[in-house]
Order: structure tokens, then C-alpha cells, then sequence
């Protein structure tokens, strides 16, 4: 398997991983971009939202509640979901996932 992101999963490549389910795995971005930058990956190759297919519908709407529960439990403020899809739109990485970033930790 060559995907970076599926190797994370397996535990091929070593990651700083944040949250873990059956289904789901995050964690953090090795290049952060902001002071919170995760990564919301599912654990099924999915290579973009372009491959998404009707029976993900599950699983795209746990990704948005995965969010929803990291951003809580780390008290973020305020964040910003990102999903890039295409070269052009800078995916660099073919494993879908989405990009939570925050500039604020409520104390
Ligand atoms: P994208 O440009 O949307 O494909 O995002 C890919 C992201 O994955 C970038 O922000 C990279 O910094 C990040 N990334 C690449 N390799 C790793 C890795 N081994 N562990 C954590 N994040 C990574
Ligand atoms: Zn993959």
C-alpha cells in the first residue's frame, strides 16, 4: 500500500493521533498551518470528495461529527473545516481528509 495516510491507519508510519474509532482516525498535521491543525481521516481509502460514493453517506456525516466532538473536548472557540479536492485546489495527499484548523483554545 503506498498511500501515507493508510499507512497512519496500520500503524505503518507513526503519527501524533488524537482521536481513534472503527471508522475513524485524526491527527495532528506535520506541516501545522495554525496553532490547532488536525486531520480528520476516515479509516477507508477514499481518495477525494470527488470518490465519495452513495454508500459513504454514513461515514461522511460521522467525519463532521468527529469534528464536532475533537473541537469540543478541546474547547476550540472557533475553527475552520477544510477539504481540498484536486491538485489545483492544493490536495497533495489522495487519502480524503478534512483539515480542522483553529487559532483559539477557550481556557
Ligand atoms: P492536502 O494538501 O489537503 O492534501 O493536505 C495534506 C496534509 O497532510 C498537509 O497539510 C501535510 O502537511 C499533511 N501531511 C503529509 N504527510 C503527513 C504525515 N505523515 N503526518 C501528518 N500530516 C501529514
Ligand atoms: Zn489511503
Amino acid at each position: 500500500m503506498e498511500c501515507i495516510f493508510c499507512k497512519i491507519v496500520n500503524r505503518e508510519v507513526s503519527a501524533d493521533i488524537v482521536y481513534e474509532d472503527e471508522k475513524i482516525i485524526a491527527f495532528k498535521d506535520i506541516k501545522p498551518k495554525a496553532p490547532v491543525h488536525l486531520l480528520i481521516v476516515p479509516k477507508k481509502h477514499i481518495a477525494s470528495v470527488n470518490h465519495v460514493e452513495i454508500e459513504d453517506k454514513e461515514l461522511m456525516g460521522d467525519l463532521i461529527l468527529t469534528a464536532q466532538k475533537i473541537a469540543r473536548n478541546m474547547k476550540l472557540e472557533g475553527y475552520n473545516l477544510q477539504v481540498n479536492i484536486g491538485r489545483t485546489a492544493g490536495q497533495i495527499i489522495d487519502h480524503l481528509h478534512i483539515h480542522l484548523l483553529s487559532e483559539n483554545l477557550k481556557i
